[in-house]
């Protein structure tokens, strides 16, 4: 499934493209408390810091700004931004190269997360 050779700059748009992920986690944690907070349990994100509470870590505001701004996926080793920031755990994430249909991409086979991580359309 893997491309056998990776065109190096392809990988650093995708480490680049994650590294904007972070902050983006980050906020959908803050999102996940606040509706927990309100009772909101039905929400996706609200699902996400359930399951990671019930793994036994408690999901704090601090504790997912730290891991954000600590997140550092290395090339052909990239972990998910989303199980990272909201967990602290480091699961793998899985590329797949562009095709005629669809850019490149990394999914996280753990939470579900999809990123799109093609490089910029050149004009
Ligand atoms: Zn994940």
């Amino acid at each position: 499934m893997n491309h056998p050779a990776i065109d190096p700059s392809l990988e650093q748009h995708r480490i680049a493209a994650l590294l904007k992920q972070a902050p983006l986690e980050f906020a959908r944690v803050v999102y996940g408390l606040r509706d927990t907070a309100q009772g909101k349990h039905w929400t996706s994100v609200a699902h996400d810091v359930a399951r990671i509470e019930q793994l036994g870590s408690p999901v704090t505001r601090d504790r997912a700004q730290q891991r954000s701004r600590g997140y550092l996926p290395l090339t052909g080793q990239a972990h998910c931004p989303r199980c990272w920031v909201l967990g602290g755990v480091k699961n793998p994430l899985h590329f797949r190269a562009a095709t005629d249909e669809r850019p490149d991409s990394a999914i996280c086979k753990v939470c579900g997360a999809e990123y799109l991580t093609a490089p910029p359309v050149e004009e």
